[in-house]
């Protein structure tokens, strides 16, 4: 996944609305599971500082999506095959509003 933005800067894995985490889980109503309140953004900081390349290259590819939306057309066996998403905040819920139904 190369771009995901979103909107949620209230979660520790978000830098400048887009999502810094390695992997994101995705449940089947479409809502990001893998949400972290901020006060945990700093451990989030050392361990980006500590994995070194592996931070960097995680911030150009993006993170890995498990879905489990599979009504959406761009799930392909659990894994969200589009080339971005975008995440909003609906009722104060992480959601995909990339899903489109199948
Ligand atoms: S997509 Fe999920 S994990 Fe990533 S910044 Fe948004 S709420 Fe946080
Ligand atoms: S676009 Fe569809 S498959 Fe991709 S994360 Fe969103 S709901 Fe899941």
């Amino acid at each position: 996944m190369k771009d995901l933005r979103c909107s949620l800067d209230n979660c520790a894995h978000n830098k400048g609305y887009m999502c810094r985490a390695r992997n994101i889980l995705v449940t089947e109503e479409a809502d990001c599971a893998t949400y972290k309140p901020e006060f945990e953004r700093e451990s989030d900081d050392n361990i980006m500082f500590e994995a070194g390349m592996e931070g960097f290259s995680q911030a150009i590819d993006g993170p890995k999506i498990h879905c489990s939306a599979d009504a959406c057309v761009f799930n392909k066996s659990e894994k969200c095959v589009a080339n971005g998403i975008s995440v909003l905040s609906e009722a104060r819920e992480p959601v995909c509003a990339s899903f489109s139904l199948k």
